[in-house]
């Protein structure tokens, strides 16, 4: 039987993933080594008693008491903390759904390549922070990375069976978001009940957050450069509202493979599961007639100030893409807590990458992970002045 692993079970990602390993036959069909989860215990122990996994193990190391009662007599070992969960990441596993949210996805995504382990990789994150590193991980290991974000399932669908030299471009789609349609001049007094009214995605808070600042559509222009190996002039984003293009491969010679589908992370959560084969998958069928048109339209550079910082990143490369991303995070706490103004997002993601210019380190050679996590905590501390002095009413 196949051995399984998810990271972040208790998520939007998670949880996705775990309704078609129950549809495929839950325990009776896979065999689940560990299963993680951030705060909520509950839930994590209720997924746990159905999925019968090896070991279960929440973030939160206050969290442990709970897991412990709560899987009592079953017999799952349970643990808490960071390293409980790199740790989970060492047990052999064939496959390992990556669907922790934020740099935290980092360690344990590298932990599993190196025990060889087929990484599932929602964890946009930790291709935009150690892209380079996690794919020599990957190549050292003999180990292989598969997409879960829809649009770079989309472009390793589109690319199966071609030569990657053959690439002219790859045209990432956008829905735009929540905002999308508002007029630039109210977008700085966006809320966060605005920011999460996405039009088609149902995804967790944060992704949805970053979908409307486009911070989300920038980590992705990163991580098709970090995971594809194309050059950043190759890649194109493109505002498409309704979300059934998932992204697009141009070639050569003019032709341009596109993949189609309803807007359901299910379509892409699943193509890895079954990966090389296709499965019967539970997502709705495209009636084409129906939908009737399909609108594309070039982004405004003005309204999405993220876009650029991300070109930026990769032309500079180093641990810009780590200090990026850190920036990004803090930056998005502190506007969910009520601090920072929508536009002030990107301030802060600017303000932090010329603070931390001097320590970027070279261009083109792989860092270590003590590198990365050093600058990972550097952007955050930078990031926090740089929150602080733009915060709301001051
Ligand atoms: P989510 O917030 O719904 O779930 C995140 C999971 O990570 C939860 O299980 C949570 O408990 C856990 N977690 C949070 N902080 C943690 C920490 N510090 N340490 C360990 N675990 C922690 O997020 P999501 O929307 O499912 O997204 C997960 C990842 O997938 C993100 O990288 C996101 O960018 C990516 N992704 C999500 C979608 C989507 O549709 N939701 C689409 C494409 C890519
Ligand atoms: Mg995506």
């Amino acid at each position: 039987m196949r051995r399984i692993s998810i990271f972040g079970a208790t998520g939007s990602v998670g949880e996705q993933t775990v309704e078609l390993i129950r549809r495929a036959g839950g325990t009776n069909a896979y065999q689940i080594v560990a299963l993680t989860g951030g705060r909520n215990v509950a839930r994590l122990a209720e997924i746990a008693a159905e999925l019968r996994p090896e070991i279960a193990v929440c973030a939160d190391p206050s969290g442990l008491g709970d897991l412990r009662d709560r899987l009592t007599g079953t017999g799952i070992a349970v643990a808490a903390g960071p390293q409980a969960i790199a740790e989970a990441a060492d047990r052999p596993a064939d496959w390992v759904m990556s669907a922790i949210v934020g740099a935290a996805g980092l360690v344990p995504g590298l932990r599993a390549l190196a025990q060889g382990a087929t990484l599932a990789l929602a964890n946009k994150e930790s291709l935009v922070t150690a892209g380079r590193l996690l794919m020599a991980e990957a190549q050292r290991h003999n180990a292989r990375v598969l997409p879960v974000d829809s649009e770079h399932s989309a472009i390793f669908q589109a690319l199966a069976g071609e030569d990657i030299a053959a690439v002219e471009r790859i045209i990432l789609t956008a829905s735009g978001g929540a905002l999308r349609d508002w007029p630039l001049e109210r977008l700085a007094g966006a809320t966060v009940k605005d920011a999460l009214a996405h039009p088609n995605w149902a995804m967790g808070q944060r992704i949805t957050i970053d979908s409307a600042s486009m911070f989300n559509k920038a980590l992705e222009v990163i991580e098709t450069r970090e995971f594809f190996g194309v050059r950043p002039d190759q890649i194109e984003v493109i505002l498409h509202p309704e979300s059934l293009i998932h992204s697009m491969v141009g070639f050569r010679d003019g032709a341009i493979m596109a993949h189609m589908g309803a807007p359901d992370m299910r379509h892409s959560i699943g193509y890895a599961l079954n990966w090389p084969e296709r499965a019967e998958l539970p997502v709705a069928r495209l009636d084409l007639a129906q939908i009737g048109s399909l609108t594309f339209r070039a982004p405004d550079p003005n309204r999405f100030p993220a876009l650029r910082l991300a070109r930026e990143v990769m032309a500079r490369r180093g641990l810009s893409g780590a200090a990026f991303n850190a920036a990004k995070e803090v930056a998005l706490d502190h506007f969910l807590a009520g601090r920072l103004g929508f536009m002030a997002m990107a301030g802060v993601v600017e303000d932090t990458l010329s603070a931390v210019s001097a320590d970027l380190g070279p261009e083109n050679v792989i860092m270590s992970l003590a590198d990365v996590l050093a600058m990972d905590h550097l952007a955050r501390v930078r990031a926090g002045e740089s929150a602080a002095r733009r915060a709301k009413g001051t």
